[in-house]
């Protein structure tokens, strides 16, 4: 039985470490992802070294098992798993983990190609690579991360293919080719955002910087010291069952001002958050979406205190300006010497018409399939092999992590994991939840494996006789 596993990041690598064994093993597990950034995925293979993670180093050991495995990696005294280490650190740990078991193990085959192209055959599937080879897969895993940036609305086809539209930031040298004194405009105002202006900063950047979202929130940072874990009282847990967002916000509400600290209530609910977002009515999904997204991710997804002081400085200084509004078209100017946008404050009916050099794309993950360009995933949209979900969130797939057909069928043996699982999951972008999806679709796999694997009632009574 051979499984293949589709990039190499976080969620891909993770996977095949659990499915990998020294011993001798029906099982074939090819883990398949492209060269730049195999076994570490795009945060922490495309990352500088100003840029932070945003868990503590206690909790992100790769397995679910050992949370405290990156920490003793590193050898961090106590005062030191409590810190925000560098995001580099831990691809670096990442790889390591991989090569590790790699050497070890008699079953773990890695690709370095892009795949292109997954078809569906008799009794599995036929994987398409870049390079023009394919081969049979009993099973396929899609461990893709979240979808390439989609050029933001409002900017035009001229300034889109030009340098001073920065799609992708995170991408080598994407913001060398900044001149230190440079208007710039970021759209977006989270993690992202606060990933390139501690660029900017390191590489001495003077210009004004202009930073823009709907609401102009910044994220929220972490304590130097973890906040005390709580637990739930009742009203809350009781909030948490009746399925409905109002009554859980207003339970939470009342609860922050009692406890010494509110992060310790955002940390008390993650738990809860994968169980609660699947029971919650459709319509109750779209709302939360629409309405509360936004004050969800700057509470619960926070930035290191130092990358936090950092941004706080930017702003006192004047250079960092974070605004509410929208950005309504954006456009190469006619000398090409600039960027000439239009943009509506909130709140606002009049609209400004504004002049920058350049333009940053920074509004996070993308992880909308119906709009993508990726190559594998408009080719299984297009051929029916998936599906995206109602809210644009991701892939629609099944509680045993399949994928679901443009029929809403499972795809038996089409199994997707990691950021795109966002639809049914929400809470699916972090470390430790990807590490537990790990060892649950790893357990599943394998429990299919040897059910595979079991002779048959009939023939088992052949055999005996
Ligand atoms: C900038 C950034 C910072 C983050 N920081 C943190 C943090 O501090 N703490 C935390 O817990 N989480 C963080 N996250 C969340 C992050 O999403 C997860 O931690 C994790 O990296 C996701 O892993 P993944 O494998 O699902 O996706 P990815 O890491 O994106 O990996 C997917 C891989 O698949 C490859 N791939 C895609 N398509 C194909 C194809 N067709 N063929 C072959 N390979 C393919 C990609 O190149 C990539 O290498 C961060 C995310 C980002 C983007």
């Amino acid at each position: 039985m051979r499984i293949s596993i589709i990039g190499a990041g976080f969620s891909g690598t993770a996977l095949a470490t659990e499915l990998a064994t020294p011993d001798d093993s029906d099982l074939d597990v090819c883990l398949v992802g492209v060269g730049s950034t195999f076994s570490r995925g795009v945060a922490y293979g495309e990352a500088r070294p100003e840029h932070l993670l945003n868990v503590r180093a206690r909790q992100l050991g790769a397995s679910a098992d050992n949370p405290g495995e990156f920490a003793d990696w590193l050898n961090l005294t106590e005062r030191g798993r409590d810190s925000f280490l560098p995001r580099l650190a831990y691809g670096e740990y990442l790889q390591d983990r991989l090569q590790s078991v790699q050497a070890l193990s008699s079953n773990l085959t890695c690709l370095e190609y892009e795949a292109i192209m997954i078809e569906r055959q008799p009794g599995g599937f036929r994987v398409h690579l870049a390079d023009g080879s394919d081969f049979f897969s009993d099973r396929v895993v899609l461990a893709l991360g979240a979808l390439p940036p989609q050029r933001l609305a409002g900017v035009g086809p001229r300034l889109a293919a030009h340098a001073r539209y920065i799609g992708w930031p995170w991408q080598d040298g994407a913001l060398d080719r900044i001149p230190s004194s440079a208007r710039l405009l970021i759209v977006g105002t989270g993690l992202t955002m606060a990933d390139v202006a501690a660029t900017l900063r390191r590489r001495g950047h003077r210009g004004p910087i202009t930073a823009l979202s709907r609401h102009g929130r910044l994220p929220q940072p972490h304590l130097p010291e973890p906040s005390p874990a709580i637990e739930l009282p009742p009203h809350v847990l009781r909030a948490l069952a009746a399925r409905e967002v109002g009554q859980l916000l207003r339970a939470i509400r009342s609860l922050a001002p009692v406890v010494p600290d509110w992060r310790s209530v955002i940390d008390a609910l993650r738990p809860h958050t994968q169980a609660f977002w699947q029971q919650l009515p459709p319509a109750q999904r779209g709302r939360f979406v629409r309405h509360v997204r936004s004050y969800w991710e700057i509470f619960r997804h926070r930035l290191a205190p130092q990358v936090s002081a950092e941004l706080d400085e930017l702003q006192v200084s004047g250079q960092l300006q974070v605004r509410a509004g929208r950005l309504l078209r954006a456009g190469l100017s006619t000398d090409g010497e600039g960027v000439d946008t239009l943009i509506r404050d909130r709140g606002q009916t009049r609209m400004n018409s504004e002049r920058y050099d350049y333009l940053i794309r920074a509004t996070g993950l993308d992880t909308d399939i119906a709009r993508t360009t990726h190559p594998l995933v408009l080719h299984l949209r297009e051929s029916g092999l998936v599906r995206a979900d109602a809210l644009g969130l991701g892939l629609e797939t099944t509680p045993r992590y399949e994928v679901e057909d443009a029929a809403g069928r499972a795809v038996s043996g089409l199994y997707c994991i990691g950021p795109l699982l966002r639809g049914r999951l929400w809470e699916i972008t972090a470390v430790p939840e990807l590490r537990s999806a790990a060892r649950e679709l790893a357990a599943q796999l394998l429990a299919g494996e040897r059910t595979a694997r079991a002779p048959r009632p009939a023939a088992r009574r052949r055999a005996k006789a």
